[in-house]
Parts: structure tokens; C-alpha cells; sequence
């Protein structure tokens, strides 16, 4: 297809929506949406594995939004994600896409009052965007009309038909009408969603993004570096001296390890905040909006900003422990490098990480590039 055929117009979108997409400065579909939304728009399920930053989260919102009867003040679509922060986005994008032509969304998820919740579902919601703990409580208080619904998207699927979420998904699906639509989108995504898929979806559409554009270039610069674990945290700042970046994410593995690692950089007088699980809901939600406005330029976190957060140039992230799980080495750095910009990653590694960053390596299939120690001589 040329270029100037390549726009959203090819969709048959409601006007509002086009509106909308041209309110958003949204020109032309990603690769991802091009193939996602007449798929959703039709009804048929899909299971969508494309990089992150390439608009998934738009690739279902369109269709949502599209085929919503704002008329009927039922609840017709669920988005299932796995953290908070993820929902509050999510909502967003929605309600962005759907504003003008009055789609009404509403961010259900936990630590947040439960009444409140309970009288914002009971005014007009055609679009629930939450935790999967949180909606399983609505679902079975019976304060979410879910009769009408003709969507359930489970973003970042992987991570929520894993160990840790796979029963509420279960309770979710036992508990929704049959006839609707399954959206799964990840990243990653590989056989261990065979279950859902046999289970509950109907001749799902695999699209996968990566593997039918081969002209994917990199966009991320990968890199590691081999340090002892003494040296970790002077590392840590002669990367940061060294690279100067204008923002970066520093990932550690535990809250406690976050936490210790924002003290004494704080100490050393970076420009610096945290986010972890121990952090206060509303705390976490002022870090991330502090951070997409240019408050402060290093966010030291755990896992929970590792999927889904969308900050625009991020142009570092730093894997200060390797994480144990080889999935959330892809999530992690594909916090930079997100739509046609340029990325930097760094991870530094010591003895005890060699068996995880080995099978990381093979998972992503290429080798890491290793660059040598910065020493202190080298920053001018
Ligand atoms: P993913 O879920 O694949 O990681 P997101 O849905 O978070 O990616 O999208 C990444 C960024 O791209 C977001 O800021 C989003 O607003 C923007 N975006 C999505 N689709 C388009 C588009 N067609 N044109 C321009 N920007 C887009
Ligand atoms: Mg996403």
C-alpha cells in the first residue's frame, strides 16, 4: 500500500474516532494496528505479539472504541492489566480515543476505596480498564453489569496467564458471558498461553508483528558490563557520568535494593525518585507523572514500571540486577527506544547473574554487546 493510502481513514472509523486519532497528532496506523484492528473491529480473536512502544494499546482501543453503542450504558468492554499505573494509562488512551464520541472509560484496580469504585460503575461505563483482583471483587459483589459485554482484552498477557494471576484469570473468564471477543497482547508471548487459548478462545488469529516485518531494526543499543559486586554502585554512577543521559530508569530486582539505591544516590546528590510496591497508591501514581513531565531525570524502580509504562524519551535504562526473569529483560528495556526513537540499555553483571544473563541471551536470540569498565579516569 503507498504511504498516503496508509492512514486510519482505511478502517471505516467513526468520525469521532478520526477526530480523535488526528487530536493525538495519530498519522498514520503502526505495523501492529494495521493488522489488529479490522481483525477486532470483525470480532474475530486474536493473540497479538508485537514490540513494545509500537502501539498496542491503540490497536485494541480503536476497535473498542469503534464498536461501542454509547447509547447502552452497560459496561461492553474489560481490559485486564497487571498493575495499577498500567490501568491509569490504559484508561487514558482510551478515553483520549473515545472522548468525542463519548465513550466513557473508568481504571478499576486495588488500594483504592471500594465505594468510590462501586458509584462510578453504577453511572454510565461502557469501558473498564482493571487489576484482576479488584474486577473479581465487582464481579462477584454483582457492582458490574457485565451482560453486555463484547470485549475482554488481557494486556501484557503473558504475565496474567502465568503462575501469579492464571486463577483470577480463570474466575474472570467463568464469570463473563460466552459470547465476546478475546484480545491477548504481549510482547512476549509463547505456548504457555496454549490454556486460555484452548479454553476460552475461538480460533484466535495469531498476528505477530515481529516475525512478518523482518525490517525491524534495532532500536535499542544493548549492552552489558562485568563488574564484581563491590564495585556495582560505583558503576552505576560512572555509567551515569559517562553516558549523561537525559532520563534514565535504573532497575533492581527488590523493593528493598530499589529503595537502598535511591538513598544513596540521593545522597550523592542525583535528581532522583523511587517506585516500588511498598510505595503508597497514590505516591506511585505522582512518581510516573513526575517523571513524564521532566521533574527529575532518574527513576530508580522495580518491576512494577517494567511493562507497559509508556514515557516519551527515556533515553537510557540501566539493569543495575539482572532480572530472574528472562521476559522482563525485553519489558524492562523496551522502556526506551519506544516508537521510531533510538535507545540505550545497559546491564551490569556480576558472578552470580552469569546463568541468568546466558539465558537471556538465549531467549533474545544475539549476544549482548560487552563493553569495558568505565573507569573514573575516563569521564572528563
Ligand atoms: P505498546 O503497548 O506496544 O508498548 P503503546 O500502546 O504504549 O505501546 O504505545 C506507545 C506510544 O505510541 C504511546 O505514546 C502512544 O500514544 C503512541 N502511539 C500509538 N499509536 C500511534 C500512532 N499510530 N501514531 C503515533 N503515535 C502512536
Ligand atoms: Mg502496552
Amino acid at each position: 500500500m503507498s504511504k498516503e493510502n496508509n492512514t486510519f481513514r482505511k478502517f471505516n472509523l467513526d468520525k469521532e474516532i478520526l477526530k480523535a486519532l488526528n487530536n493525538l497528532e495519530y498519522k498514520r496506523p503502526s505495523n501492529v494496528q494495521t493488522k489488529t484492528i479490522p481483525q477486532l473491529i470483525n470480532k474475530n480473536d486474536v493473540i497479538v505479539k508485537s514490540k513494545t512502544g509500537s502501539g498496542k494499546t491503540a490497536s485494541f482501543a480503536i476497535p473498542i472504541c469503534e464498536n461501542i453503542n454509547v447509547e447502552d450504558n452497560n459496561v461492553q468492554a474489560l481490559v485486564i492489566v497487571p498493575t495499577r499505573e498500567l490501568a491509569l494509562q490504559v484508561k487514558e488512551e482510551i478515553s483520549n480515543i473515545g472522548r468525542l464520541k463519548k465513550v466513557r472509560c473508568c481504571a478499576i484496580y486495588g488500594k483504592q476505596p471500594i465505594k468510590e469504585q462501586i458509584s462510578s460503575l453504577k453511572q454510565r461505563v461502557h469501558v473498564v480498564v482493571a487489576t484482576p483482583g479488584r474486577i473479581i471483587d465487582h464481579i462477584k459483589r454483582e457492582t458490574i453489569n457485565i451482560k453486555n459485554l463484547n470485549y475482554l482484552i488481557i494486556d501484557e498477557a503473558d504475565k496474567m496467564l502465568n503462575k501469579g494471576f492464571i486463577e483470577q484469570i480463570d474466575t474472570i473468564f467463568e464469570n463473563l458471558p460466552k459470547n465476546k471477543t478475546v484480545g491477548l497482547f504481549s510482547a512476549t508471548i509463547d505456548e504457555d498461553i496454549e490454556y486460555v487459548c484452548k479454553k476460552y478462545m475461538n480460533e484466535a488469529l495469531i498476528i505477530d508483528v515481529e516475525e512478518s516485518e523482518a525490517i525491524n531494526e534495532k532500536q535499542i543499543d544493548e549492552n552489558l558490563i562485568r563488574v564484581d559486586q563491590n564495585e556495582k554502585y560505583n558503576t552505576l554512577k560512572n555509567i551515569i557520568y559517562s553516558e549523561n543521559p537525559k532520563t534514565v530508569i535504573i532497575f533492581a530486582n527488590t523493593r528493598e535494593k530499589v529503595n537502598k539505591i535511591y538513598n544513596q544516590m540521593k545522597r550523592d546528590k542525583f535528581l532522583v525518585r523511587e517506585l516500588h510496591g511498598d510505595m503508597s497508591q497514590d505516591k506511585r501514581i505522582y512518581v510516573i507523572k513526575d517523571f513524564k513531565e521532566n521533574k527529575f531525570n532518574v527513576l530508580v524502580s522495580s518491576d512494577v514500571a517494567a511493562r507497559g509504562i509508556h514515557i516519551e524519551n527515556i533515553s537510557l535504562v540501566i539493569n543495575y540486577d539482572i532480572p530472574r526473569d528472562k521476559e522482563n529483560y525485553i519489558h524492562r528495556i523496551g522502556r526506551t527506544g519506544r516508537k521510531d526513537k533510538f535507545g540505550k540499555s545497559i546491564s551490569i553483571v556480576t558472578d552470580k547473574d552469569e546463568k541468568y544473563i546466558n539465558e537471556i541471551q538465549d531467549y533474545i536470540g544475539y549476544k549482548i554487546n560487552e563493553i569495558e569498565k568505565i573507569d573514573e579516569d575516563d569521564i572528563v
